[in-house]
């Protein structure tokens, strides 16, 4: 009875070993790897075959072939053959477990949170157009050229997908979480949202997510959402329109005007995008929602104090009651119409 115990034990080893052998099967091929190593190859006859010279033995005539399909090889010359395991173990002269370890060392993804951040947002953008909803979506918000929208990086979440993605790519779970692409029981935290990367000095350093359902309509990750969006594009203009979201963004983009920035969402700057704001003299336009309510007028009051307070020259652009700039350009606004718009705004 008690014998039983290492055995159970032993094949349940066995198991895992197994497991982590096709993960790491899944990210890394054969061919690719034997590539990375510099093996030259070429197609030999069928899609799926390929031949070059031995990494296993000296020869002049290539007898060594490579199936990428079935992911193995075969050496005609000295006989050996196998998978990418089993050609660790030989070219290396390393054991079973010692070539298990190489290679997950070897494949092991890029440690920084940018370069997981960069790999989502990557996969969310070639989602886009796999979903009709989320074109939908984005037309219905006055997006409608698809040149802009992949220059915006913009992509779609549809939920459930994100993370199958990236731990085949070695990423584990719990560091999903800790990033908050996954939420607490582990699936995509975001679900059926239009997604834009947020970067700073070339690094993607957040993700914000426009529902396109029910659920609340804004959505960042957790941690910050770095300087105003896309800074270093307007940084050097001396005018320079500010806007309260992404979509009023995205749409005045779209018709041409590329000095518009935005904090991501809202009319409160950090510290710091104010700071970003006040780098030099500038003309800053300020174009926020002309609500019922009036509290985006007030906030632009408040702002443009603050403003003329460090020497900037500030102008109220004033959209037609109920707008903000996306629905304006919705609405069949166009570039000429929004341009007088600026031209007519008063300090
Ligand atoms: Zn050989």
């Amino acid at each position: 009875m008690l014998a039983i115990f290492p055995y159970v034990r032993f094949q349940r080893q066995k198991q895992a070993v197994g497991e982590d052998l096709e993960k790491l099967k899944q990210r890394l091929s054969l061919l690719d790897y034997l590539q990375q190593q510099n093996w030259v190859v070429r197609p030999a006859g069928h899609g799926h075959e390929f031949v070059g010279l031995c990494p296993l033995h000296p020869e002049t005539r290539p007898s060594f072939y490579v199936n990428a399909r079935k992911n193995l090889f075969y050496c005609h010359g000295c006989g050996q053959g196998g998978d990418l395991l089993r050609f660790v173990q030989l070219s290396r002269q390393l054991s079973f477990r010692q070539s298990l370890a190489y290679l997950q060392q070897h494949s092991a993804p890029p440690a920084d949170p940018a370069a997981v951040l960069e790999q989502a947002a990557t996969f969310y953008q070639q989602q886009l157009d796999r979903y009709s909803e989320a074109r939908f979506y984005l037309k219905q918000r006055g997006l409608y050229d698809p040149a802009a929208v992949q220059e915006l990086h913009i992509g779609y979440a549809p939920g459930g997908s994100l993370r199958r993605h990236l731990t085949a790519q070695g990423y584990s779970c719990d560091r999903l979480q800790r990033l908050g692409l996954l939420n607490a029981q582990g699936c995509d935290a975001f679900y059926r949202r239009i997604i834009f990367p947020c970067c700073q000095d070339g690094h993607v350093i957040n993700l914000y997510g426009r529902s396109t359902a029910a659920a609340f309509a804004h959505r960042f990750l957790p941690g910050s959402k770095g300087g105003l969006y896309a800074w270093g594009q307007v940084q050097q203009c001396p005018q320079v329109i500010l806007v309260e979201g992404l979509f009023d963004y995205a749409v005045l983009w779209q018709a041409g005007f590329r000095h518009v920035v935005t904090c991501s969402f809202g009319t409160h700057l950090s510290t710091h995008q104010f700071q970003q704001l006040c780098d030099r003299p500038r003309t800053v336009y300020l174009t926020f929602d002309v609500d019922a309510n009036g509290s985006g007028q007030q906030a632009s009051q408040r702002l443009a104090q603050r403003l003329r307070a460090q020497g900037l020259a500030t102008r109220r652009v004033l959209l037609p009651e109920g707008h903000d700039p996306n629905s304006f350009f919705v609405q069949g606004g166009d570039a000429r119409q929004f341009q007088a718009l600026l031209e007519a705004a008063r300090p």
